[in-house]
């Protein structure tokens, strides 16, 4: 099959490199970059860190809100979509590129195949549940983490095939932990001892982007216990440089405030880290798989295995919650969650199966 895939933004990227290697085997794959994460540090990293194709079209569709950069997405696909007739379009996740993706193919009557279906927070104020939740609707064939998500999707009764893959950036995290735990020249260039610093990492709108919240964020830093390091996503450097916040972070002794860094160094720094403060959804199960605890920066979270389990806690911007999250001592069992690194493989086989069934 013709297979058109849509990616945007960092994860990704880190997701379509677990798939995009089995999924040629078999398919013909074009890749599309929306251009929603452009810099190097955000794109390029990931594509020759991971061994990811060059895409094959860029659209260079960045900024601007939501709606218009969704909107903007779908206007710059109609015509692709078009000239190249794929059988099927392949989407990964919850951004704006999801949702692009998934109804400019669904328009043309194009199977849509969405990886990392069914994952809910239920929190309908964040724009990633919109996208989840449209695309998963607009899917033929919906590739599910979990059986929870699997479960979400049977209570909204969507229309398509729903099958439990695993998660592909466990796949990918699963091929990195050996080398990332051997890894401790990373700690070391950040002049930090294994197991005594956090890795901290905060992006999402509902927290840079509102300049009430921002300042919660910024308190809750300046809060919580040193070493840390901090790579700083352009989204929240903006937002922290826009409100006069960035020097107050600038300031603080023992907070090193990097550029994002790569998946490989990234990966690393996770494994040694004490803890992980994050309000990213990968990094809180990359920390679970690492048997790192987190403690994320958000009042829900998709990834509720990962709190049930005992090694995440939703504190949201609360300082003595998250200063007594560090403090929690974290059980002896982690349950194996999301997969056993041959996710990719799964996905590809249900594609075959597509296939066989058209
Ligand atoms: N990541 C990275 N470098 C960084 C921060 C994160 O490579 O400086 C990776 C991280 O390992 C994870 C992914 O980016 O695989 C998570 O992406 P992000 O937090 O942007 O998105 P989310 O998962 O919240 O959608």
């Amino acid at each position: 099959m013709k297979i058109l895939t849509v990616v945007g933004n960092r994860p990704q990227f880190i997701k379509a490199a677990a798939v995009s290697g089995p999924l040629r085997e078999r398919h013909e794959e074009v890749l599309v970059h929306t251009g929603q994460h452009h810099d190097d540090s955000l794109s390029r990293v990931f594509f020759t860190e991971l061994g990811l194709a060059r895409p094959d079209r860029e659209l260079g569709i960045a900024g601007g809100s939501n709606t218009s950069q969704t909107a903007r997405m779908l206007a710059a696909l109609e015509p692709l979509i078009d000239e190249l007739r794929p059988d099927a379009a392949l989407v990964y996740g919850d951004t704006n590129s999801t949702l692009a993706g998934a109804l400019g193919a669904a328009q043309t009557h194009t199977p849509v195949v969405h990886v990392e279906a069914g994952m809910r927070s239920f929190d309908r104020t964040m724009p990633e549940e919109l996208n989840r939740v449209l695309s998963d609707h607009l899917a033929e064939l919906l590739l599910c983490p979990s059986e929870v998500a699997a479960k979400n999707l049977k209570a909204e009764s969507v229309a398509g095939r729903v099958e439990v893959v695993g998660d592909v950036m466990v796949d990918v995290a699963m091929r990195w932990a050996p080398a990332a735990r051997e890894d401790v020249a990373a700690p070391a260039a950040y002049d930090v001892a294994p197991g005594a610093y956090l890795l901290l990492t905060a992006h999402r709108a509902g927290n840079v982007d509102d300049p009430a919240r921002l300042g919660m964020l910024v308190k809750l830093v300046r809060a919580l216990p040193v070493p840390i390091i901090f790579p700083l996503h352009p989204r929240t450097r903006a937002r922290l440089q826009d409100g006069g916040l960035l020097g107050q972070l600038e300031a603080l002794d023992g907070l090193q405030l990097t550029e994002p860094l790569g998946y490989v160094e990234f990966s690393s720094l996770l494994h040694h880290a004490r803890a992980v403060v994050t309000d990213s959804g990968g990094v809180q199960k990359e920390a679970y798989l690492a048997g790192v605890p987190c403690v994320t920066l958000r009042p829900s979270t998709e990834w509720v295995e990962t709190v049930d389990a005992g090694w995440n806690t939703l504190v949201d911007l609360d300082p003595p919650l998250a200063l007594a999250a560090l403090d929690r001592s974290h059980p002896g069992e982690r349950p194996p969650l999301y997969g056993d690194g041959h996710a990719a493989e799964r996905c590809v086989e249900a594609i075959d199966a597509m296939e066989m069934r058209a």
